[in-house]
């Protein structure tokens, strides 16, 4: 059995994303606590998911009869943690054997480096490593958790054939400017040509926290850019264009 419990289509870019239960953080802010469901789908299908009962994770076999139904190219795995799943690989080696480039989404803490090297045997495209922050402290007050293991595995994982990719969230007030430049010290360190994302902050589950805003996003990315080669950020895009979020699993019967 699989941690997957949740599938959604992307109609712009031909993808899925798949949603594995459970996680290793207990970030402050976690959007997890407020929507379990992908946060991406209209509010009346995410209500409808909550209330439903009796659906839960799917087993290898079943997720491959949903794939297999879908005409997708891409497969971003995220979550909740997908790497506390012991299916993981199997998941990616079965995605990669469909032709379905798969791009894992983690926190990086539970990768060691046998997991790493499941993954790349596996066949795994790509990897975005979330660093929270490179204080050790801020990291700790808002994951629980030490960074060490994420900073040790990041570097692992760029020794890799799979692409890497870091993100970081601009929380103004916690993680601010300076520490996202900190992170993108770090990132160069091990290379700088590796991509760096910057998301926003979103206000989710009562966080203390506000949105940054667009000037403060890109002032964020111009600072990790004096260090890296590639800096990109949500904020400073002008959207996704038109795209539809379709909830595959749990299906619209199963949810009731
Ligand atoms: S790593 Fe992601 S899923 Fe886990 S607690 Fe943090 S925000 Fe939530």
């Amino acid at each position: 059995m699989t941690r997957i419990y949740n599938i959604t289509q992307y109609t712009n870019d031909d993808s899925i994303y798949v949603l594995f239960e459970g996680c290793n953080f207990q970030c402050k802010g976690c959007y997890i606590q407020e929507t379990k469901y992908d946060y991406h789908l209209p509010i009346d299908v995410r209500n409808r998911l909550k209330k439903s009962k009796g659906f839960g994770q799917l087993s290898l076999d079943e997720f491959e009869i949903i794939i297999k139904r879908l005409r997708v190219k891409r497969a971003v795995l995220g979550g909740g943690e997908p790497t506390l799943d012991p299916e993981l690989p199997a998941v990616v080696e079965l995605l990669e054997g469909l032709g379905v480039k798969t791009l894992l989404t983690t926190n990086g803490h539970a990768l060691n480096e046998k997991l790493i090297g499941k993954l790349e045997e596996a066949g795994l495209s790509g990897i975005r490593m979330s660093i929270r922050a490179f204080d050790d402290a801020i990291h700790r007050s808002y994951t629980g958790h030490t960074n060490k293991l994420v900073l040790k595995n990041f570097r692992t994982l760029a020794k890799t054939r799979i692409r890497l990719i870091a993100e970081s969230i601009l929380i103004p007030g916690l993680v601010e400017g300076n520490e996202i430049e900190k992170i993108a010290e770090f990132v160069a360190s091990v290379n700088p040509a590796i991509p760096y994302r910057i998301d926003g902050f979103i206000p989710f589950n009562d966080a203390p926290w506000k949105r940054p805003s667009r000037e403060e996003v890109t002032k964020a990315a111009q600072l990790a850019n004096k260090h890296l080669w590639i800096v990109c950020c949500l904020h400073c895009e002008t959207g996704h264009g038109e795209r539809e979020v379709i909830n595959i699993y749990p299906s619209r019967r199963d949810a009731g």
